[in-house]
């Protein structure tokens, strides 16, 4: 609880007790004793002012204002009415009194408005534990020294030193001491990750045993860390239907409430059908009952408990509408390389033309990917420098490096490979698209694998076979998706049909499509939304998907390392790259409907039979405050389930 939040009890507390201390001295008769027959009454209607004053004066004077402001109609408005009603029915000397009511009815409002207030916070801070990875500091060496700084003020390529202990603040390469790192805060998962030198390490990791001295590769406001908060943060902006329903709908059902309560108050006595003392009373307890709080609360709570709990398991969901289009999913399109298969592409053969060398032929395609982030292009580049036979230039030999001099006019073809100019002579290297595209013959391979072929001067030069291999949770991530309901799983990849084929058998996909270029991506998802009655989403890894994940219901980026373009593009995020986590996602979107709408159900049910039995005479306004304090408690508690996802 915070401050506030302790003096609101605090509050509560006071004017409870001043109520049953009230209420025992009505009860005992000493008041009639000291005070007389009238006199009794006005000393009662007096001492119970003081709670009610204590407890509720804030309600009442946010109700005033929001009257003078033109926008009654609100839950203090139907409170303030209905309590003042109730003590001002003192004036009805026929009628029994109901100050005690009246008291009791601000003080359980307010009771269940702490818990309310509560039960916000509580699901905030598990978003905030999310916050927590915000770094304070980051250390720097200056003159020898380490100095703590804004993080905001380190520059790109700046060398950090991070602790055991300390959050890594800004995202970079290692120069410097191996470590442990507990990504856990990110990706929800618990066994640590090794970084040496010259790994990539993710700001909002803890370091855990050795000191790191980091390259940093981007801007605090650039990193992992600072584009998750703001992601985070975004998300409440983003409302579901579901959502905005309830907000739409306590806008027309108050003032209809609020009017039919003084139609119960006014048209039966006005017809001579009863004293004018009982169904004032009906129409207050009518009014009691029909504030919407519980549904105006737990349903936007329950969002924001299953936004919540997801980014416990390292998936970030940009908003409750994509929780809602998650929960609705029944087609899982997922691109290949990087996303079913892990992307780290191995070479499992080295085929050149006669007169040209293996190495030679690694060197040339190296340095023609030597600005590609794609997969194939870093893997390529790993194995040269891997290599024992270095190609310095197609005629020189020594250990290999890539020297980005020796390159010019880098250009990639998404979905096909890379064109360069390599010492002076014009390189291409791709699939056979490339090829076929600049008029050059290709031969098969009898390897199965990626096949990057070469060109050098617009002759055919050999190519390279890579493989990848399928992630180990992907078979896995698959059949959890069908268990979840999914009926299709759809795999598209630029890759060859036989290799396409061979994943597709091996985790078990209904269906795939090979050989599409990133716009034939598009295309193919457009088809597929055709036929689909539920969601689509679209799983990628960012290279080359960015149009496909706009383009479909849900779509969904994996490994935060992963491009920078699809984290804009998508709208769920996973923090790291397993695929199984998007059965987790459905699933967590699917409990957080539920309980959304059991919510939704639930309290419109109670208020309705409430109501009636209200007009109806036999509700009293003690019945009315629990009916209304109790579902909103209750619906609060069941919203707060959907933070939890363990199991999930
Ligand atoms: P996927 O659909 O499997 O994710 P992409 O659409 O990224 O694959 O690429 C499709 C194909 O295009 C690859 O299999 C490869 O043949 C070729 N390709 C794409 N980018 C490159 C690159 N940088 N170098 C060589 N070939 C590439
Ligand atoms: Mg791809």
């Amino acid at each position: 609880m915070n401050k506030k939040q302790k003096k609101w009890l605090r509050r509560i507390l006071l004017a409870l007790a001043i109520f049953f201390a009230i209420a025992g001295l009505d009860e005992s008769g000493m008041l009639e004793r000291v005070f007389g027959e009238p006199g009794a009454l006005y000393a009662n209607f007096a001492l119970y002012l003081i709670p009610y004053l204590i407890a509720g004066h804030d309600v009442l004077l946010k109700a005033w204002r929001n009257v003078r402001r033109g926008a009654a109609f609100d839950e203090s408005f139907l409170m303030a009415v209905a309590t003042i009603g109730a003590f001002g029915m003192v004036f009805f000397p026929e009628a029994e009194p109901h100050m005690a009511e009246g008291a009791a009815v601000m003080l359980f409002y307010q009771v269940g408005e702490l818990f309310q207030s509560y039960a916000v916070g509580k699901s905030r801070k598990s978003i905030a534990a999310m916050m927590d990875i915000a770094p304070d500091y980051a250390n720097i060496e200056r003159d020898g020294e380490l100095v703590e700084v804004d993080p905001d003020e380190v520059q790109v390529g700046d060398i950090i030193v991070v602790k055991p202990g300390e959050r890594v603040p800004i995202d970079g390469i290692v120069i410097d001491g191996a470590s442990q790192l507990d990504t856990a805060a990110l990706t929800g998962e618990s066994i640590p990750r090794h970084v040496e030198t010259g790994g990539e390490v993710i700001s909002g990791c803890i370091n855990m045993t050795g000191v790191l001295r980091i390259r940093t590769t981007k801007l605090f406001g650039a990193s992992t860390v600072s584009r998750i908060l703001e992601l985070v943060e975004n998300a409440s902006e983003k409302k579901a239907r579901t959502e905005s329903f309830i907000t739409r709908f306590a806008r027309i059902y108050t003032p209809i409430v609020t009017l039919s309560a003084l139609a119960i108050a006014i048209a039966p006595p006005l017809l001579g059908m009863g004293s004018w003392a009982d169904w004032i009373l009906r129409g207050l307890t009518f009014l009691v009952v029909s504030c919407p709080c519980a549904l105006v609360i737990s349903v936007p709570l329950s969002f924001f408990g299953g936004i919540g709990g997801a980014s416990r398991l390292g998936i970030l969901v940009k908003g409750s509408n994509y929780l809602e289009a998650l929960a609705e999913v029944d087609t899982v399109v997922f691109d290949k390389t990087g996303t079913l298969t892990s992307g780290t592409f191995a070479v499992v053969g080295v085929h050149p033309q006669s007169g040209i060398e293996a190495g030679q032929l690694l060197g040339v395609a190296a340095h023609a990917e030597v600005f590609s982030d794609h997969p194939i292009a870093l893997s390529v580049k790993e194995a040269y420098l891997d290599s024992s036979t270095g190609a310095h230039a197609l005629d020189d030999r020594g250990d290999p490096a890539i020297v980005q001099a020796r390159v010019a006019n880098a250009n990639e073809e998404s979905g096909r490979g890379v064109t360069a100019t390599v010492d002076g002579r014009a390189v291409l290297v791709g699939n056979d698209k490339l090829m076929t595209a600049h008029g050059i013959d290709c031969p098969n391979c009898e390897l199965t694998g990626t096949i990057l072929h070469v060109a050098i001067d617009g002759t055919y030069a050999g190519h390279i076979v890579i493989a990848d291999t399928v992630k180990d949770d992907a078979a896995q991530a698959i059949a959890d998706l069908h268990a979840a309901g999914v009926k299709r799983c759809i795999m598209l990849t630029g890759d060859h049909e036989e290799v396409a084929r061979a994943v597709a058998s091996e985790v078990g996909l209904d269906e795939y499509h090979a050989q599409l270029l990133p716009g034939d991506k598009v295309e193919q998802v457009e088809r597929i939304l055709e036929s689909t009655h539920g969601n689509l989403a679209f799983v990628g890894d960012g290279i080359n998907d960015a149009p496909v994940l706009t383009r479909s219901d849900v779509g969904i980026a994996m490994g935060a390392m992963g491009s920078d373009a699809a984290i804009e593009a998508a709208d769920v995020v996973l923090m790291d790259d397993r695929p199984s986590k998007i059965a987790s996602s459905i699933r967590i979107a699917r409990k957080t409907m539920r309980i959304a709408h059991q919510n939704i159900v639930f309290a419109i049910g109670v208020k309705l039979l409430i109501l009636a039995l209200a007009a109806a005479g036999i509700a009293n306004m003690w019945l009315a405050v629990f009916g209304d304090v109790g579902v909103a408690v209750i619906a609060i508690l069941n919203a707060m389930r959907a933070m939890n996802v363990k199991g999930l």
